[in-house]
Formats: structure tokens, C-alpha cells, sequence
């Protein structure tokens, strides 16, 4: 590569966990494999997301005994807490342990990582945050100065219908760099 290899020193790559994001993590890191560019990997804990995805995402294997029950049983247990408190627990979603959601983020890295490492990414640096998605991806690919910002078009959502993700779709509309949305 040449000259123009330079002008990508550094892409982001935002993962939430899903195919999507993989998908859009393996061209990432062959880019930067290519480039020899520093690949940002960013993960926003998913203090949102519903019981169903969180075990989904988790390796159980991989979580502490006390994490990996609290997996199994938080959402029914709040559930309880609420309607013996008279309440009615029709649609709400039940925020998810804090920590239960950082381990699962950590797992989520850890694999981001790997994938990285073995397309060739020398240069790997990993942020794992709580906010709000896509101003943290905004912020960290000013502070990174990213050259390029790589995601997936739909993510853990992924109703069939909308062809991006708001987080995609807010990112890919206020960078300041060259957005990537894989499909
Ligand atoms: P929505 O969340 O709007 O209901 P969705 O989940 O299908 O729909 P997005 O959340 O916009 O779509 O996901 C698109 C991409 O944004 C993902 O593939 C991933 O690259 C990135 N992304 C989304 N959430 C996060 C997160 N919590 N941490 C890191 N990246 C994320
Ligand atoms: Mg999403």
C-alpha cells in the first residue's frame, strides 16, 4: 500500500453483540488489518435489553455461578416483586443486574477482540462504556480520531421492515467521518 494507506490510521467499530455487528467487526478488522490502522472496538452495556437477548448473548460457561443464576431468574423475580406490590406487569421490561450486563459486555469484548486479533489487527484498543449509544460512538470516534466508523445496519432489534437501526441510522447522520453500515 501506498500513500493512500495512510489516510486510515484509525477505524471504530461499534459491537452490540449481535450477527449484524460481527458481520460488520470482520470487515472492520480486515481494513485494519490492511491498513495497518488501530481498530477501536466500543461496546455501550445493554442496560436495556431484554432477558431473552442477554441469554442469548451470554456464555454461561463463562459467568460467575452467582451471575449465571441471576441470568436464569432476575426477570422472574422482579416480576413477582412488582405484582405482590399490586402492580401489573403486562409489557414492562425488566431492567436487567447491573453486573449481570457488564459481564455479558465483557464477554461481548473479549470475543470483538479475538476476532480482531486473528484477522491481524495489531493495534486493538477496547472501550466498554454505559450512555447512550450512539452520542458514546459520536464522542469516542472524535476523541479516537476515527477516519472511518463501521457498524452493523440492524443490531439485537432487528424487526423485520426498518432497514437501519436507530443507533445506525443517528450515527451514519451526525459523523463527521466516513460511516460504515454493513448489511
Ligand atoms: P433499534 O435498537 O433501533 O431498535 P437495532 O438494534 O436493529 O434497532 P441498532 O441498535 O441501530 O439496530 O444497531 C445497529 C448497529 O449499531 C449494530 O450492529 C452495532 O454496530 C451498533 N450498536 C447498536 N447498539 C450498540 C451498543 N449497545 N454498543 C455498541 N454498538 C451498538
Ligand atoms: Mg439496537
Amino acid at each position: 500500500l501506498g500513500k493512500e494507506s495512510e489516510m486510515i490510521k484509525s477505524i471504530l467499530v461499534a459491537t452490540d453483540g449481535s450477527d449484524h455487528a460481527k458481520k460488520a467487526l470482520t470487515l472492520a478488522s480486515d481494513m485494519a488489518a490492511k491498513y495497518g490502522a488501530r481498530l477501536v472496538l466500543v461496546h455501550i452495556l445493554l442496560v436495556n435489553a431484554r432477558s431473552e437477548t442477554l441469554r442469548s448473548l451470554a456464555t454461561r460457561s463463562g459467568l460467575p455461578k452467582r451471575l449465571r443464576e441471576l441470568l436464569g431468574t432476575y426477570e422472574a423475580d422482579f416480576q413477582m416483586e412488582v405484582a405482590a406490590a399490586g402492580g401489573a406487569i403486562g409489557f414492562i421490561t425488566v431492567p436487567p443486574p447491573r453486573d449481570l450486563v457488564a459481564a455479558i459486555g465483557q464477554q461481548v469484548m473479549e470475543r470483538a477482540e479475538k476476532i480482531a486479533a486473528k484477522a491481524g489487527v495489531k493495534k486493538i484498543s477496547s472501550v466498554t462504556v454505559e450512555g447512550d449509544p450512539a452520542e458514546v460512538i459520536l464522542e469516542l470516534a472524535a476523541k479516537h480520531k476515527a477516519d472511518m466508523i463501521v457498524m452493523g445496519s440492524r443490531g439485537l432489534s432487528d424487526f423485520k421492515g426498518l432497514l437501519l437501526g436507530s443507533i445506525s441510522h443517528k450515527v451514519s447522520a451526525q459523523a463527521e467521518c466516513t460511516c460504515i453500515t454493513v448489511k
